[in-house]
């Protein structure tokens, strides 16, 4: 048995999904199209020399604000502006003279886009199953306000009865709040209910906080031996159910 942990006695009647590298990713990656859009703005750059700052860039813009708050509504001008700081501490480091303004509208057209983000090849499958078993499912995603558009785009939108944002919400995971309203939004209690995403911080400790039952996508398996319930991919949810 490669679960560490039993799910709980009482019959589970909802789950909640993280979005981002839990039902979809992206792909051209964002350094890839980091990269090609500073390029046709000055200096080429390659996506491995994008990668290593944007990761940089995206654990500074992390770092200012507290986990819990919501990030796209601390800076002045909303999500667009969040970008806009993100995209300029990119520039900055690879001392790129792009003008970050143009580039800005461009990038945030280039995401916006749903032909950038792709879904795991099981989602759609195990979506439906569950379904098929009758339980309900919402999305909790750290994301700016395009995300219930680009699940649309997706069409996965109608799998979900409610579609939490943080943005909208001005709340973040792991903040018991934006688990908590999505809960009241399915009509379920926490102990009724999986919550399955990628990020130990965000989605693990955060749901598990409020009494919900956490599993962790770990599809490369590099948090192996830390006692997290852990699934390689989407449809192992449905054997943690059974
Ligand atoms: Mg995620």
């Amino acid at each position: 048995m490669r679960y560490h942990f039993r799910m709980p006695s009482n019959p589970i009647t909802a789950i909640t999904f993280d979005a981002g590298n839990t039902l979809l990713y992206c792909d051209p990656s964002p350094a890839e199209i980091y990269a090609e859009a500073l390029s046709r703005h000055g200096r080429a750059v390659t996506a491995g020399e994008v990668e290593p700052v944007f990761a940089d860039a995206w654990a500074e813009l992390q770092a200012r604000t507290p986990p819990g708050i919501d990030r796209y509504n601390s800076q002045p001008g909303g999500e667009k502006q969040w970008w806009g700081a993100f995209l300029r501490e990119v520039l900055a480091r690879l001392e790129h003279e792009a003008g970050w303004r143009p580039l800005l509208d461009e990038l945030y057209a280039a995401f916006s886009n749903p032909r950038v983000w792709q879904v795991y090849p099981e989602t759609r499958t195990t979506l439906a199953a569950i379904h098929g078993r009758g339980l309900e499912m919402a999305v909790i995603s750290n994301w700016d306000r395009r995300l219930p558009e680009i699940l649309d785009g997706l069409e996965l939108s109608d799998w979900f009865r409610t579609i939490t944002v943080s943005a909208s919400e001005n709340i973040e995971k792991p903040a018991a709040g934006i688990f908590h309203r999505t809960l009241e939004r399915l009509g379920v209690g926490p102990e009724e209910t999986v919550h399955v995403g990628d990020s130990p911080l965000e989605d693990y400790d955060g749901s598990r906080a409020v009494g919900m039952t956490p599993v962790l996508v770990d599809r490369t398996g590099i948090f192996a031996g830390n006692g997290y319930r852990r699934i390689a991919s989407l449809e192992e949810v449905l054997a943690l159910l059974d």
